[in-house]
C-alpha cells in the first residue's frame, strides 16, 4: 500500500482531536459547575432570604409559573445545545454493585462501600444517560401493605447528603417492616451527576432532571422560565423537551407501575420542607418546617403532586454535603408518624391512571 502523504496523515491524526474539541465546546461554554455555596441571587429564579444560620446559599424560591409567558421572553427563548452525549460506559462498567458502590462512595462522606453493598439494592431496568443502573430496593412489610411510598435521593448529583439519607432510611425501613408500608427506595437517581468530577446538579447531558418532568405547562413555560427567571442558569436547564432524559423517564415509570401513594424526594441545601399535592401536608420533618413556596415547570413536585395527584414531600436538607445522624433519625420518625396519622387519607388519594408523557 502506498504510504499516505505526510500532510494527509497529519490531517487524519488531527481530525479526531478536532471532532472532540467541537463536541466538547458547548460543555466548556457552560460555566463551571457551582458549588452549593455559590448559589447567588443572580442565578436564582427569585430572591428570598436564606434560612437563618444557613450555608451561604440563597434560597431559590419557586414562584408559580406565570399563566402566560411574556411574548418577548418566548421569542428570545434560545435553542440551547444540550451537552454532547458522553460515551456510554464500557459494557458491564458500574453494572455490578461492588464497582458502583466503590464509585459513589468516593463522593459521599459517611457511607462505606461495604455498607453500600450490603444495602440489598437491585439494578432493575433503569439506566442513566451513561448507562449506569438506577439501583433501588423494595422493602415489603410483613402484613398486607397499606401504602406504597417511593423515596428518591440524588436527583441532583451534587446533593450528596440526600443519597446518604436514603441509604440510612433504607436500613431503617428493613427494621420497621411492621408499619405496613411498602417502600421503594432509590438512593441515587442521577449517578452521572454525582460521579462527575466535581459532582454536578445536572445529568450527563446538562439537564436538570427536576425540571424535565411532563407538566402541562412544560412546553409553554419551562424554557421561558429558565431564560427569564434563572438567567439561563446552566444548573437549571430543563432540557429541550419534557421527559427527554432516561432518568426522568424511569422515575415516571415508577409512578406508573409502583403506583406510590406518597413520593418523598430528598434535596439540599435550602433547609425547608415543601409539599405538593392533596393536603394535608406534614408541618415538620425533623428540623425542617413546612414552607410551600410554589411550583416550577417540570419539577417532580409539580408533576407528582399537581398532575398525578400523588402527595410529594420534598425535603430540602440544610447542607448538601452532610447531615447529622440525629437529624436523619428525627426526620425518619416524623415521616413515619405523619404517614401513620395520614395513612387513610394518603391511601384514599389514589394515583391517577397512567397518562403518559
Ligand atoms: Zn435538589
Amino acid at each position: 500500500m502506498t504510504p499516505l502523504p505526510t500532510f494527509l496523515r497529519f490531517l487524519f491524526c488531527l481530525a479526531p482531536a478536532l471532532t472532540v474539541a467541537a463536541l466538547s465546546s458547548p460543555a466548556r461554554a457552560l460555566p463551571a459547575v457551582a458549588t452549593v455555596a455559590s448559589h447567588t441571587a443572580a442565578s436564582a429564579p427569585a430572591g428570598k432570604t436564606q434560612a437563618k444560620g444557613h450555608a451561604p446559599a440563597t434560597r431559590v424560591v419557586a414562584k408559580p409559573a406565570p399563566k402566560t409567558m411574556p411574548k418577548a421572553a418566548a421569542k428570545t427563548a434560545p435553542r440551547v445545545a444540550t451537552k454532547p452525549v458522553p460515551p456510554k460506559l464500557p459494557p458491564g462498567a458500574l453494572s455490578d454493585l461492588p464497582s458502583w458502590c466503590r464509585s459513589i462512595t468516593e463522593h459521599l462522606s459517611g457511607l462505606s462501600a461495604q455498607r453500600c453493598q450490603s444495602a440489598g439494592l437491585q439494578a432493575g431496568d433503569g439506566r442513566s444517560v451513561r448507562g449506569v443502573p438506577l439501583w433501588h430496593r423494595d422493602v415489603t412489610p410483613n402484613g398486607q401493605p397499606r401504602v406504597r411510598v417511593l423515596v428518591l435521593g440524588g436527583i441532583h448529583g451534587d446533593e450528596m447528603a440526600s443519597v446518604n439519607v436514603v441509604f440510612d432510611w433504607m436500613e431503617r425501613s428493613i427494621k420497621t417492616t411492621q408499619d405496613r408500608i411498602q417502600w421503594r427506595m432509590v438512593p441515587l437517581v442521577n449517578p452521572d451527576g454525582l460521579m462527575n468530577k466535581p459532582s454536578t446538579r445536572v445529568n450527563a447531558r446538562g439537564v436538570d432532571l427536576n425540571r424535565n418532568f411532563p407538566t402541562p405547562d412544560w412546553a409553554r413555560a419551562a424554557t421561558s422560565y429558565w431564560v427569564s427567571r434563572t438567567g439561563k442558569d446552566p444548573r437549571r436547564f430543563p432540557g429541550h423537551r419534557a421527559m427527554s432524559e432516561p432518568e426522568t423517564q424511569w422515575v415516571q415509570k415508577q409512578v406508573d407501575q409502583f403506583k406510590p401513594h406518597l413520593i418523598v424526594s430528598v434535596h439540599a441545601p435550602y433547609g425547608v420542607l415543601d409539599f405538593d399535592g392533596p393536603p394535608p401536608p406534614p408541618n415538620k420533618v425533623g428540623s425542617l418546617h413546612l414552607d410551600q413556596v410554589g411550583i416550577y415547570p417540570g419539577s417532580l413536585g409539580n408533576y407528582g403532586g399537581v398532575v398525578r395527584r400523588v402527595p410529594v414531600v420534598t425535603l430540602e436538607l440544610r447542607n448538601a454535603a452532610k447531615v447529622a445522624p440525629t437529624e436523619v433519625a428525627a426526620m425518619w420518625a416524623d415521616l413515619l408518624g405523619w404517614i401513620d396519622r395520614r395513612m387513610e387519607t394518603i391511601a384514599q388519594a389514589k394515583p391517577l391512571a397512567p397518562t403518559g408523557p
